[in-house]
């Protein structure tokens, strides 16, 4: 049962006319899904709510199509329409106990309005602050009650569809948070000028608000308390002061700084906990319930916060979506249950990609309602059948434990000692060791399984998978990085790498294969390893040069909100970046590139090259056991598949979710149309 130390979390607490039943807040966060699939985020905030959540909200709610964010799916109150498909979302969250919150959102100048062709609206005309060429319209007084008239509107349409908490949303770098500040707010008006008059407009939204929904719904401010690297201290300052002024207006204070990049940096660059330093003084200047997030994961620092008084609720954006079961998991006593968070933010990509969102550690999310699946839940065996899983990375431990939770004998046999694949050996990389939590989490649930046997040290051939006599088998032996320079620029093995030359590749360097003198990394890959691969070998104070095609390094880690600081981090260690370039040659002393732009040629003197292009799946077993089949021998299984990287290298979470999803599916006939279900 639950241990004492962990109560207080599970002590109601009200907010305004309303009482959440424990300290687990989920603040409102993005999933790729809004207003264009509304089953799909009514199921998902649903579980969330069953798995013990008090407050569960929504992603950014737009009040009017003048603040349209699509490709980014938000979600939207912008008449009587969508008042249903939010009521789907409440009915979920509210039949598990749990309160749903809205968050209401004016984009401003960081909208563009591509899909609704309405013009941005802002304190001042400015141009689109997300890159887009546009500029917004300066709002004179007129179209400042307009928008008051909107957000009124749709709090009130947030009251109908039966939430429980409407936010005034005044960070972020969005509509209100330009008001506030006194460096983008240039205004002569009562809306400019002091801070007082800075803040009329949050102030009187704050009211509207009020005077609107407040006898049945708490109003909420999500605020900025700043503070991040490189803010003037004195927009710091005054940030501490108008909070302070606003104190007991709303019935919450949700809190967190502007930075994106550090508010939900990555675990390579931002550990749990991090915004403590900015917001512990909120409390000692306001009565009403403060929320805040911090990637929580340990029940331990959940109430050291609480404790200690610096926030009420325990807000999660992304610990409720590796385990939407985090808290009932603490209430139960079940910590060893716990999936932690990796804080890796594949999910965050599914936002900037306009897709579901999809998780590293819980290959549920995004699923419950297009498939069914439960991240708890799984149905049990529907026969005796024997399962042999060949790899233990991710796709293999993956479809090991969740074969093993329906019930199946399963063995799994892995070729190394260690286990976890892939997650074994890039946790070892500069910043990525909570990355190991993949390989931990599944690791702990097997041991406690009878049913799973795992063997290390067994690197299995054809004649030894086919001696086990399993029914059924499943290769998921990963992939190898190529070293040719195969890749996005060279659909064909390079020719002009001489033999002799020392060329490594990411595989090397994790086993500790090290280059002593000045180095070339090709990043033809452009996710994390390529800027990890540099980071680690500049560590070892060897001269590097980090070449891409791209115009920037790392350039997918856009997605994952990471690219500046890994771009930052790089220049800092003195790692050489060189941007647009493609690789043509290596001699063993100089590697030769070519602008990618101009096809200008230039040397570098280097003793070693690293080539993080691509992979070549491991499927040699796979291949040899499916020949053997094909060449019509009478084989001692029933069926063979292969998943994860061995089937198609990819990310991490595209492994996990081919071990779960060959789990799922085992014994069963799934649904072919499931994947065409996106509403
Ligand atoms: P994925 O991401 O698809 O799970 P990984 O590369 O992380 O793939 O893991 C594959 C695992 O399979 C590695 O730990 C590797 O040692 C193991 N493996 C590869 N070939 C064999 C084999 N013939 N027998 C047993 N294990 C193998
Ligand atoms: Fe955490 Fe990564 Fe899952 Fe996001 S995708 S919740 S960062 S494990």
């Amino acid at each position: 049962m639950r241990d004492k130390r962990y109560d207080l979390l599970f002590e109601p607490v009200k907010i305004g006319p309303v009482t959440a039943k424990n300290r687990f807040y989920q603040v409102p966060h993005c999933t790729g899904l809004g207003r264009l699939r509304p089953r799909m985020l009514a199921a998902l905030r649903g579980m969330k709510a069953e798995g013990g959540w008090g407050v569960v909200c929504t992603e950014y709610c737009s009040i009017h199509p003048a603040s349209d964010d699509l490709p980014h799916p938000h979600a939207s109150l912008w008449n009587d329409d969508d008042i249903k498909d939010h009521a789907l979302m409440t009915e979920a969250v509210h039949r598990h106990g749990a309160l749903a919150g809205v968050e209401l959102w004016v984009g401003g100048a960081r909208t563009a309005n591509l899909y609704t062709r309405e013009t941005a609206i802002d304190v001042a005309s400015m141009p689109n602050l997300a890159g887009h060429p546009y500029q917004s319209q300066a709002m004179d007084k007129s179209d400042i009650r307009e928008l008051r008239r909107w957000h009124r509107n749709a709090a009130l349409r947030a009251k109908e569809a039966g939430f429980d908490i409407v936010y005034v949303y005044a960070t972020h770098g969005y509509l209100l948070s330009h008001f506030l500040s006194a460096h983008s707010n240039t205004r002569s008006d009562e809306y400019g000028g002091s801070m007082e008059n800075r803040a009329r407009l949050v102030r009187e939204l704050i009211e509207d608000t009020k005077d609107a929904v407040g006898e049945k719904c708490a109003v909420a401010v999500r605020y900025s308390v700043g503070g991040d690297d490189g803010e003037d201290p004195s927009l710091t300052s005054e940030r501490r002061d108008r909070l302070e002024m606003l104190a007991e207006l709303p019935d919450l204070w949700d809190i967190n700084i502007n930075d994106y990049y550090q508010e939900m940096g990555v675990s390579r660059f931002i550990k749990e906990g991090s915004l403590e330093e900015h917001m512990s003084f909120v409390k000692s200047i306001t009565t009403k319930p403060v929320v805040t997030v911090g990637r929580f994961t340990s029940p331990d620092t959940m109430a050291s916060q609480v404790r200690r008084g610096i926030v009420d609720f325990i807000g999660a954006a992304r610990p409720s979506i590796a385990d939407p079961f985090l808290p009932k998991k603490i209430e139960e006593g079940r910590l060893e249950e716990i999936r932690e968070c990796i804080g890796c933010n594949i999910c965050y990509a599914g936002d900037g990609l306009g897709v579901p969102i999809r998780c590293t550690q819980n290959p549920t999310m995004g699923e419950e309602w297009r498939r069914g699946w439960h991240p708890e839940q799984i149905p049990q065996k529907s026969s005796d059948a024997s399962v042999l899983i060949v790899g233990a990375g991710p796709a293999g431990l993956e479809a090991a434990r969740a074969l093993g939770q329906r019930g199946y004998r399963v063995t799994l046999a892995e070729a190394t000692r260690e286990l976890g694949g892939r997650v074994a050996r890039e946790s070892t990389l500069p910043g990525l060791g909570e990355w190991r939590r993949v390989s931990d989490y599944r690791l702990g649930q097997i041991e406690a399984m009878p049913n799973v046997e795992v063997f290390r040290e067994s690197e299995l051939s054809v004649d030894e998978v086919l001696a086990v006599g399993a029914d059924h088998l499943v290769m998921a032996t990963g992939s190898t990085w190529r070293a040719d320079g195969f890749g996005r620029t060279h659909p064909k093995p390079l020719t002009t790498l001489s033999t002799a030359a020392r060329i490594l590749t990411p595989d090397d360097i994790m086993a500790g294969q090290l280059p002593d003198g000045p180095t070339v990394i090709f990043d033809d890959d452009s996710f994390y390893m390529g800027g990890v691969i540099a980071e680690k070998v500049r560590r070892e104070n060897v001269p590097v040069t980090l070449v891409t095609p791209e115009n920037v390094v790392s350039a997918w880690c856009e997605y994952t909100s990471e690219h500046y600081q890994v771009q930052k981090n790089l220049l800092e260690l003195g790692v050489d970046i060189k941007t647009g370039h493609s690789l043509l040659a290596y001699d063993g002393r100089e590697v030769t590139l070519c602008c990618i732009h101009t096809e200008r040629q230039q040397s570098i003197e280097a003793g070693a090259l690293i080539m993080v292009t691509a992979r070549s799946p491991r499927d040699e077993l796979y291949q040899a056991l499916k020949q053997r089949m094909e060449e019509g021998a009478q084989m001692p299984f029933r069926s063979l598949r292969r998943i994860g990287d061995c089937e198609a290298p990819a990310m991490i979470a595209a492994a996990v979710y081919a071990g779960h999803r060959y789990a799922r599916e085992f014994d069963t006939e799934p649904d072919p149309d499931a994947s065409c279900r996106l509403k």
